[in-house]
């Protein structure tokens, strides 16, 4: 593994594994089958790439998008390692160079597509060569169970029977276990090590806000991310359309792309997005199979998705570079009766019914109100245990409670409002009520005669809707999401009857944007700029993607450590010999003439390290709290990290929750109240669990202020530990 960590370093420029990759490695190159299921963005491609290198014979991969495959090869040329594609989109002459270089053994990788094996030229080609590796590339195309099959893969498990000396290893991003059997089947893999990552991407932000003015929400969106590329995804082509003129027309760099263009201008429109010609596609679900573009910043759905597989996906194509991406859901109750009336078009009652329940599962989702990581995870299967991830909506919510107010007497009266009316009307009609507007419905259910007719009139309808939306995320009014009527759940009853209190936002401007903790930039955006356009030059010179030079994680770290030499810049994560070699002077000198003209300080050594680490492997919460256990204090932290001393505390309550112990000392000193009181909040944990403060500071009636909450928060956490 020594070789396999020189490769890492030198060749590809990175310090250290990502999960799974040095496993996975390991298994290859003891030439035993392997089954690798990760998410998009977790570093399959590594896996058989350094095993390549490290083989005497070729390493064939099989990837059935050409258009990826073409940008997988450019980059590993980038990179210096000798690279062959065979198919049909080459001239001639590029054709024989590559063939050339596969049988004089000059080339380590061979990408090929799935029906170029039955090529005789091709098949001749291999049978005289050494071949080591067999990687697939999207294994679950292999899968009728897939959402992917492709007949041309199904001769694979053949194929592979003639090179019984190669070790044959299946990739994918879909995590069904049926799939999984299956391309173990088919490729017939040979008592395969099953390899299965983690599915949470930690730097995609997670937010969810109500769409009330969609065009305007995407603007003011879209301002937050000038000269960044991104991608719009829209339910409908004619959405699409309508958003890229509109969008166009105020200046923004947009391109439309949905299955009503033409093959040849859907290629255009992708090609100027990987290139960074064009910063954002506004596109239906057809977009971004055959994309590998690193440097994705955002992803914003103007329309709900169906369900939360596509959902993932669609998200998973931001930041696969590890850098902190944007993810933005407006969500409507009306985007909810359009899918429904799709799924009610379809034919075979089963699908209806699959379909409604995937659509539960994305509007759960959206309306939750904990750590958006835990639905969605948990969702895939996989137990997500940390309560807050520190990057969605909801974990960033600034629990600033001077804006929350008692609202159960409007709760109260909402929630008997639906039950004199029987629990069968949706919201406007219910809110009418409340108002006591005699609409001609009302009169003919004789509704204007009921109790509770007009009571409601000291909140206006805006207020009741923001009301009505927390009620049904806090799980105490039921949305029927076919019909769009209210019911109540059985929390329902503890406010009725017992007078349990509820607390919520009911100011008709605040809960149209909500305050979020901003995270600070850690790097300087002028000089990653200058880096930005100089990338450009090159990649337009050299007729190749931007991200394929340096990915965008490269360009921030070096505006982050402003590197001053060769060695320095070797430091960079993604700076390997050959891209110093190719770039480094170029780069350089950018560099120090910004530090120059603009008097930048260099960082000490010391600081520089622990700058890069989170920014790249270590998550941030974990560099934190080892810095933590070794000596520094909240507060050194915090003006280290430029954060509040709160996102500390909320760091090591993290890594505790993980199952590390920390340094309670610094702690102890920010407990202020008595050991009685102590203990009955820890009893508070052990029945309630620590995933919400809210209920223990309701309780103590706010006498223990959040920050000490959270203080004992970690206390008890660590003391849960062995
Ligand atoms: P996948 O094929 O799983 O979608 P890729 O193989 O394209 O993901 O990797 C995503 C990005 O992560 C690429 O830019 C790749 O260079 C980078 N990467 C992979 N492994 C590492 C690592 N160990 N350290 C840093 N970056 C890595
Ligand atoms: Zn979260």
């Amino acid at each position: 593994m020594q070789k396999a960590k020189k490769i890492l370093k030198e060749i590809f420029g990175y310090d250290s594994f990502r999960p799974l990759q040095q496993e996975i490695i390991e298994s290859i190159v003891n030439k035993k089958d392997c089954l690798v299921v990760m998410p998009t963005g977790g570093g399959k491609s590594l896996c058989y790439q350094i095993p390549a290198l490290m083989f005497d014979g070729l390493t064939i991969v099989i990837s059935p998008l050409i258009s990826l495959m073409k940008d997988q090869v450019e980059q590993l040329r980038q990179l210096g390692v000798e690279t062959a594609l065979l198919n049909s989109s080459l001239s001639q002459k590029d054709y024989n160079l590559n063939f050339a270089n596969v049988k004089s053994g000059k080339a380590k990788l061979l990408y090929l597509a799935p029906e170029s094996l039955q090529k005789e030229d091709i098949s001749n080609l291999l049978k005289s060569i050494k071949v080591d590796c067999i990687t697939v590339d999207e294994a679950h195309c292999i899968s009728e169970w897939g959402h992917d099959f492709r007949k041309d893969y199904r001769q694979l498990g053949n194929f592979k029977k003639s090179f019984s000396s190669a070790v044959c290893i299946g990739l994918t991003a879909t995590a069904t276990p049926r799939v999984q059997d299956d391309i173990i089947k088919n490729l017939n893999l040979n008592h395969p090590k099953k390899f299965i990552a983690s599915f949470n991407r930690p730097n995609l932000f997670l937010q969810v806000i109500p769409k009330r003015e969609p065009f305007q929400q995407t603007i003011d969106f879209l301002n937050e991310h000038k000269n960044q590329s991104g991608i719009i995804y829209c339910f409908s082509r004619k959405q699409v359309d309508s958003l890229h003129n509109n969008l166009s027309e105020l200046g923004y760099s947009t391109k439309p792309y949905h299955a009503g263009l033409s093959d040849e201008e859907r290629n255009k429109n992708q090609e100027l997005f990987i290139k960074d010609e064009v910063q954002i596609i506004i596109a239906t679900i057809a977009f971004g199979m055959g994309i590998n573009k690193s440097n994705v910043r955002f992803v914003l759905h103007y329309d709900l998705p169906k369900n939360l597989e596509s959902y993932y996906q669609e998200i998973g194509r931001s930041g696969r570079d590890g850098v902190r991406s944007d993810c933005l859901l407006l969500f409507s109750y009306a985007d909810i009766s359009k899918i429904n009336y799709f799924i009610d078009q379809k034919e075979d009652e089963r699908e209806r019914l699959s379909a409604k329940v995937h659509l539960e599962a994305m509007i759960k989702y959206a309306e939750t109100e904990i750590c958006r990581r835990q639905p969605l995870i948990n969702y895939f299967g996989e137990l997500y245990k940390t309560d807050k991830c520190g990057m969605c909506d909801n974990c960033l919510a600034e629990e600033d409670e001077s804006d929350k107010m008692d609202v159960t007497i409007y709760t109260q009266k909402f929630l008997s409002t639906l039950k004199r009316t029987g629990e069968v009307f949706g919201l406007n009609y219910i809110i009418d009520v409340l108002l006591g507007n005699d609409t001609d419905r009302i009169l003919s259910n004789n509704h204007h005669n009921l109790s509770v007719f007009g009571v409601g009139k000291e909140l206006t309808k805006k207020q009741w809707q923001i009301l009505s939306h927390q009620l049904i995320r806090k799980e105490i009014v039921i949305r029927d999401n076919d019909y769009g009527s209210l019911k109540l759940s059985p929390l329902a009853s503890d406010v009725l009857f017992n007078n349990k209190k509820v607390f919520g936002l009911i100011k008709e401007q605040e809960s149209k944007k909500r305050k979020l903790k901003s995270i600070a930039l850690e790097y300087d955006p002028k000089l990653f700029e200058l880096l930005r356009v100089k990338r450009k030059q090159i990649a337009d010179k050299k007729n190749i993607p931007p991200f394929v030079i340096f990915a965008d994680s490269s360009l921030i770290q070096m505006a982050t450590d402003f590197p001053q030499t060769e060695n320095e810049l070797l430091k960079i994560s993604g700076v390997g010999v050959k891209k110093l070699e190719s770039y480094g002077s170029t780069f350089l000198s950018i560099i120090k003439n910004y530090v120059k003209n603009n008097d930048v300080k260099l960082k000490t050594d010391k600081r520089t390290i622990r700058i890069q680490k989170p920014l790249l492997d270590e998550p941030r919460h974990r560099v934190v709290a080892k810095s933590y256990n070794g000596g520094s204090s909240i507060n050194e932290l915090a003006v280290e990290y430029n954060v509040q001393e709160q996102t500390i505390i909320n760091h090591l309550a993290r890594f505790t929750n993980e199952g590390n112990k920390i340094r309670i000392d610094g702690l102890l000193e920010r407990v202020m109240v008595d050991k009685s009181k102590q203990t009955k909040v820890f009893d508070e944990f052990d029945e309630n669990g620590t995933v919400s403060l809210k209920p223990i500071f309701e309780k103590f009636n706010s006498e223990i202020s959040y920050d000490e909450l959270s203080v004992l928060r970690v206390i008890y956490l660590n003391n849960q530990k062995k």
